[in-house]
């Protein structure tokens, strides 16, 4: 890669920010796709974030991702969202659009192309449950909706949390049922048993931490899980689905389609497939 007057700038803001893959899989695809553009982290504090934003701007990035704990923050100190951000409430990924800078969400649909590619998922008609209601939540609930889910439960530790996305959700998107209630309700062991999806959105798993009570026996055989957590690479919800015998796939999928979407909204350019994964397997040494 040479850097020349030319060259123009991507990055990820967040903190800390030095575990990201991102850089990674993003210049991989670039080099491969022949642009001129390099991507680079930057470490930005909570109280850094509007001093962040200004030297984007000054700077003429040309765009970046946003991670925790920026994903909400980072609202006011843009100009426009697109309609998907705004319906989630977190941007993951900014774009200069002339003097603008406009937020995007691409977590949504790279968990969608993430389901279709790594566990032969279509939710269009399907039952899921949901665990958390957070931004990664927020942005599964809406693509589920998008694509067609005919009921999802959010099961969230916080279940005011939950209700209120459930109920905020529900008047955008009439063709599915959503309902929510507490993560240790009993409801979640009688819901767990009739799902086609069961979806990780919440930080747990992260560290090992495990779901206490999620009885993983109780799923339909033909049911799949996935965990939007990937490091471990095999959290315990994973470990326990693997012994039951259902599909289930980690949230490395969603991390690398996200990116794929990030580099189309900046450059316009479809990745080559392939490109981002292959990278990331190579760098966890898979
Ligand atoms: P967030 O907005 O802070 O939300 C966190 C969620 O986790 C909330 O629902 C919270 O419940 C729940 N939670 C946290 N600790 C918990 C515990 N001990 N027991 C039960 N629930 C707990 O975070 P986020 O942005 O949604 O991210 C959540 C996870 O998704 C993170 O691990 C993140 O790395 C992952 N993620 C992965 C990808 C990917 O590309 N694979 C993309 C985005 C996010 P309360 O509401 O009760 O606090």
């Amino acid at each position: 890669m040479t850097i020349s007057g030319k060259t123009r700038i991507l990055g990820i803001i967040g903190w800390p920010v030095e575990h990201s893959l991102s850089p990674l899989m993003q210049n991989a695809a670039l080099e491969e796709m022949g642009l001129d553009y390099v991507y680079v982290p930057f470490p930005v504090r909570e109280e850094g974030l509007g001093a962040a934003i200004g030297g984007m701007r000054a700077l003429g990035v040309a765009g970046f991702n946003v991670t925790i704990p920026h994903k909400t923050a980072v609202i006011p100190c843009l100009d426009r969202l697109a309609p998907e951000a705004a319906l989630i409430g977190a941007v993951n990924t900014v774009k200069r659009e002339g003097d603008d800078l406009v937020g995007y969400n691409t977590d949504g649909v790279g968990f969608l192309n993430s389901l279709r590619d790594d566990l032969g998922f279509d939710p269009a008609g399907a039952r899921i449950l949901l665990l958390g209601a957070g931004g990664a939540g927020r942005a599964a609930l809406a693509s589920l909706c998008r694509a067609g889910a005919a009921q999802v439960l959010i099961a969230n530790r916080n279940a005011e949390r939950g209700e209120g996305l459930a109920e905020e959700f529900r008047s955008f998107f009439s063709g599915t049922q959503i309902a929510a209630f507490g993560l240790g309700s009993p409801s979640v062991t009688d819901e767990i048993q009739k799902v086609d999806l069961l979806v990780n959105t919440t930080s747990v798993g992260m560290g090992d931490t495990v779901f206490e009570g999620l009885d993983l026996s109780l799923l339909k055989p033909d049911a799949s899980v996935y965990d939007m957590v990937y490091a471990p690479w095999e959290t315990p919800l994973l470990k326990e689905a693997r012994r039951q015998g259902v599909r289930c796939a980690n949230g490395i999928g969603m991390l690398v389609a996200q990116g794929e979407c990030s580099l189309e909204i900046w450059t316009g350019k479809v990745p080559p497939s392939g490109v981002m994964k292959s990278r990331i397997w190579a760098a966890l040494g898979r």
